[in-house]
């Protein structure tokens, strides 16, 4: 795709032409929530003008509409990393789906001395939902190590597999080293082994498409915001098998079939799962958001992030005094870095001060910063929507910072 392409594609997204401190936005936090395009917001703002009702309950038109929609939304989000809808339950985001595997998956199958793999890359949401049913039933959650470039330990890990492992805990993308991690090599030793494989694909689906099936994992969690979509949406894609066998975690309306005193059945999964009444201009807004992105090409825009990556990468290896946190050979667009007598915090809030927006801190990931021995990194995380030009910017004010500090 030509540069005038991604040129119009950045104007998508009305956001990105405001200014912060009178200077233009670089906003390069999209790790941690990703910016909207015009056509979510417009999903969003036509379903609560034209359509709202609540979903499944109501006969009426704007019931029928509603839940038209939302399932509609179901059927756009499964197309979009290859799986059948009913194997795709909605929830609040990755954090909700990794808590639905612990409780009602695992937990009822873990005995005193079982082990849970997690790796050291885990966000916290893929290691203390482990820890808090470890505790409950007497198993123990064991680090798989990383070298130091940030990939997995691949012998190590192999080894360990060999033990009284259930579960193994694995992000597709770590969200603070950029790592890709060969997901369908691992979960394939895993399942050799008949260990369960939970896969983290938060920051996997934003960045490049993604084919759950061929992965070969149980259950794969990714979270809507990451991808354009409204906060407070995600889904926890599973083996139909495990969906059918799990227990709901929570109880109330729409999972039912029939309710009486003396027994309750439920409905068939995914609804199973999704008691209450959900999020649903939220993944109407979802639908639109995969929509918009597979309208692009996943592959364009990691072929696009590719570049940004590259490019972001010599020019910051360039800067005197600047550590990369993370070599991994896979890399998606996620740049963690340290800089010499500036503490991550201050150093994001002087950047901030020029316009350009960098997470700083320990990004859920407690471990991994203990690994590296630091308490905190500033992360530069990039978008197909970002340019050459902003991480110029970024450069430009890390320069103008370093001078301010001395
Ligand atoms: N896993 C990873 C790798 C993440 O980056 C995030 C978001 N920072 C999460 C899980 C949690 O996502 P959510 O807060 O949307 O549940």
């Amino acid at each position: 795709m030509s540069a005038a392409d991604w040129s119009a594609i950045r104007a998508d997204f009305p956001i990105l032409g405001r200014t912060v401190h009178d200077k233009p936005l670089v906003y390069l936090d999209s790790a941690n929530t990703a910016q909207k395009p015009q056509a979510v917001i417009d999903a969003v703002d036509d379903f609560y003008r034209n359509h709202n009702a609540n979903v499944s309950r109501a006969v009426h038109q704007l019931g029928s509409e509603a839940t038209e929609a939302y399932e509609g939304a179901r059927r756009a989000i499964a197309r979009f990393v290859n799986v059948h809808p009913n194997d795709l339950v909605l929830t609040s985001g990755t954090t909700q789906a990794i808590n639905l595997v612990a409780y009602s998956f695992a937990l009822p199958r873990l005995q005193p001395g079982d082990v849970i793999l997690a790796t050291r890359m885990e966000h916290h949401a893929n290691l203390v939902p482990w820890q808090l049913v470890a505790e409950r039933c007497g198993a123990t959650v064991v680090p798989v190590e990383i070298t130091p470039d940030g990939e997995i330990d691949l012998p190590a890990l192999k080894a360990q597999l060999a033990g009284p492992v259930k579960i193994l805990a694995l992000t597709h993308v770590s969200n603070v080293l950029g790592t890709v991690n060969p997901v369908a090599e691992i979960c394939a030793l895993a399942r050799k082994a008949g260990i369960a494989t939970v896969v983290d694909g938060s920051q996997a689906v934003p960045h490049m498409p993604v084919d759950i099936p061929s992965l070969g994992c149980d259950f794969y969690a990714f979270t809507g915001h990451k991808i354009c979509g409204p906060t407070g949406t995600g889904a926890l894609w599973a083996r139909r098998e495990h969906l059918q066998a799990m227990p709901p975690f929570f109880g109330g309306g729409e999972m039912i079939r029939e309710v009486r005193f003396d027994k309750t059945t439920f409905n068939d999964p995914p609804h199973k799962f999704e008691a209450g009444t959900p999020n649903i201009a939220g993944f109407v807004g979802l639908g639109a958001a995969v929509e918009y992105l597979s309208a692009i090409g996943m592959a364009h825009i990691a072929e696009r992030e590719q570049t940004l990556l590259a490019y972001a990468t010599e020019r910051l290896r360039a800067v005197d005094g600047l550590r990369i946190i993370g070599q991994a050979r896979h890399k998606a667009a996620v740049i963690s870095f340290l800089i010499e007598g500036a503490h991550g915090h201050d150093l994001a809030t002087l950047l901030d001060l020029e316009g350009v927006a960098v997470r700083s801190g320990h990004h859920c990931a407690h471990p991994l910063m203990q690994f590296y021995g630091v308490p905190a990194t500033c992360r530069a995380s990039f978008a197909f929507y970002n340019t050459e030009a902003e991480v110029d910017a970024l450069i430009a004010a890390i320069a103008k910072v370093r001078r301010m500090l001395g």
